[in-house]
């Protein structure tokens, strides 16, 4: 079975509740056969690109205001999943995106609970920035949006 027919790293499900193939799923905008139309999919691809350790893409996506100059990946760094919390428009080119990513790092399980920012320019959707919390080390410091 090769990469683009296995069930896509971000978790999505189609209409019927089955796993998107990558192809079909996060596939497409890595290739630049269709730009993330929105941000919760940018998201998704940016967390698919970080699993399947595509470094350009992963540039590519971030806003050029943030972006760093390089990027190493932890290949240390096992990712377990994907959950969308929260997607909400705060203006017309503006979103923000809460998710839970899982992954284990040096043996240790991670839940990371992350807020983060999105801009759309010229069509396309950017990431900006985010606020990572650890769920373990910040229990009961986690605001509602807008609070
Ligand atoms: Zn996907």
């Amino acid at each position: 079975m090769s990469l683009a027919d296995k069930a896509c790293p971000c978790g999505r499900l189609d209409a019927r509740g089955r796993a998107r193939a990558y192809a079909a799923c996060c596939g497409l905008a890595h290739t630049g056969e269709q730009p993330a139309p929105d941000a919760e999919t940018l998201l998704r691809s940016r967390y698919s690109a970080f699993v399947l350790g595509d470094v350009p893409y992963l540039l590519r996506s971030w806003h050029s205001s943030t972006r760093p100059a390089t990027l190493d990946l932890d290949a240390g760094t096992k990712w377990l999943g994907l959950e969308i919390k929260q997607h909400r428009s705060t203006s017309e080119d503006r979103a923000e995106v809460e998710f839970v990513a899982r992954f284990r790092v040096a043996g240790r399980a991670v839940r990371q609970l992350e807020r983060s920012r999105f801009v759309r320019e010229a069509g396309h959707w950017f990431y900006v920035d985010g606020d990572g919390i650890s769920l373990h080390a910040a229990r009961g410091r986690v605001h509602p949006p807008g609070a």
